[in-house]
């Protein structure tokens, strides 16, 4: 059943069709059997190749689907979840990000296993790479689950000197300080 029309005006998140029917073509996306726009635009219906996408009349500025990987900065960790800032989207380094740009870490999502202290894994201040879960509510929920997800970048709790990796852990060459994250594979070696 096609909920929209060739010509049909729709916003990210809009439902356009199940994916019994069609693929997403540009535009559009797909999440659990369903297919929706991810930009602002016309929707074009192929009936023949079996695709929906949506066109944007204009250049607009990026907007974040599901799996999109972004750069973030923690605010705020607290026993369940940490809430961050996104600053980056890969693929649009150069540009800014259009509102919302909160989002949210749960600890069930920050790495394989069971996490017992959000506060070993995330501190404010960190720059963290994650991967986008759910982007049609805000907090947008992400993810640091995978290798090449997680902190990236974080200074020392008591010097704020960058920390050094050190095997699994952190060392802070000034202080001897030795600390916890969840680290991506290329911490400090890479940025997105
Ligand atoms: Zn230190």
């Amino acid at each position: 059943m096609v909920e929209v029309k060739t010509g049909d005006f729709v916003v990210p998140g809009d439902f356009l069709a199940t994916t019994e029917e069609f693929v997403p073509g540009e535009g559009a996306y797909e999440e659990e059997g369903k297919v929706y726009s991810s930009c602002t635009g016309v929707v074009l219906v192929d009936v023949r190749t079996k695709r929906i996408s949506v066109f944007s009349k204009t250049a607009t500025p990026p907007v974040m689907k599901r799996g999109d990987v972004v750069v973030v900065r923690v605010e705020e960790v607290k026993d369940q979840s940490a809430n961050v800032s996104i600053g980056v989207l890969r693929g649009y380094e150069d540009r800014q990000l259009p509102l919302p740009d909160a989002g949210v870490i749960h600890v069930s999502e920050v790495r394989d296993g069971y996490v017992r202290d959000l506060s070993k894994e995330f501190k404010a201040g960190d720059i963290v790479r994650a991967k986008a879960l759910d982007t049609r509510r805000t907090p947008i929920r992400l993810s640091t689950v995978g290798e090449d997800l997680g902190v990236i970048m974080a200074v020392c709790s008591r010097c704020r000197m960058p920390l050094d990796k050190d095997d699994s852990k952190l060392r802070c060459k000034n202080c001897g300080n030795v600390e916890f994250r969840k680290l991506a594979s290329d911490y400090r070696r890479g940025i997105l």
